[in-house]
């Protein structure tokens, strides 16, 4: 459902990526390792042109993600949570919810709104819609953020670092949504440094250094057996 040919971005001089080559079932989850400064952030924002490319090509379903024409309709299947929730803070968490539906699909408000509380139960917090993101925890906003990317239905979801801001209590709650996503068969690629979601919820890990994809490996030989050196340096590190 993804494919990236041969894709190379450069900060000014400073090459970000280069010779990247990456293919991503439908269905399939995939997570993204590696040092600060790998790339992981720059690979998974030129998925949906957050971040321009200076070369290769990246496909979402056939169609080339490029700027022009297509872009709004790729956009719209691939959603996107970050480390900070990007909400909304003047509108509730329903309208948070809500309000992409409403304003790109040109759904009734209170259709979209039914919707919207439907994404708020599934992950688990459906007595928070009426009130604000500031008055929410740090979890709680990011499973409003997950509830918010799934209201445009997207066929992949892209995460980069979701825990990361979250108090050590709240990570769990975000993750096991991210869990039982995964269960669901959205496609997934997740930037992540819990490595037990890694081993648990991968269908492969990519490792990433200085821009280019060093291993791919399905989670359990990776994390026993890292081929790469570089890999097994990084997982000494953080393990
Ligand atoms: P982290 O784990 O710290 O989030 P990352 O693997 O996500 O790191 P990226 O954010 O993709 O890394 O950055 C890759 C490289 O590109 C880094 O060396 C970074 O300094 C550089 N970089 C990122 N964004 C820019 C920018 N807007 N201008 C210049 N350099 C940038
Ligand atoms: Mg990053």
């Amino acid at each position: 459902i993804i494919a990236i040919r041969d894709l190379r971005k450069m900060y000014g001089s400073f090459c970000a990526l280069s010779g990247i080559n990456l293919d991503v079932a439908e269905g399939e989850v995939v997570v993204l390792l590696g040092p600060s400064g790998s790339g992981k952030s720059t690979l998974i924002r030129c998925i949906n042109l957050l971040e321009t490319y200076d070369s290769g090509t990246v496909t979402v379903d056939d169609v080339a993600v490029r700027p022009g024409p297509n872009l709004a309709a790729v956009r719209s299947e691939v959603g996107m949570v970050f480390q900070s929730f990007n909400l909304f803070p003047h509108m509730t968490v329903l309208r948070n919810v809500a309000l992409a539906p409403i304003r790109v699909r040109k759904l009734a408000p209170k259709a979209a709104e039914e919707r919207a509380m439907e994404l708020l139960t599934r992950v688990g917090i459906a007595e928070q819609a009426g009130k604000f993101p500031g008055q929410l925890s740090g979890g709680q906003q990011q499973r409003v953020a997950i509830a918010r990317a799934l209201a445009m239905e997207p066929k992949i979801l892209l995460f980069d670092e979701p825990t990361s801001a979250l108090d050590p209590e709240m990570v769990g709650e975000v993750l096991d949504v991210m869990q039982s996503l995964a269960r669901t068969g959205v496609t997934m690629v997740v930037v992540t440094h819990e490595m037990g979601f890694a081993r648990r919820v991968a269908d492969r890990v990519i490792f990433m250094e200085r821009g280019q994809i060093v291993e791919e490996a399905k989670p359990d030989a990776f994390f026993s057996a890292p081929r790469e050196e570089r890999a097994r340096a990084f997982l000494q590190a953080v393990l």
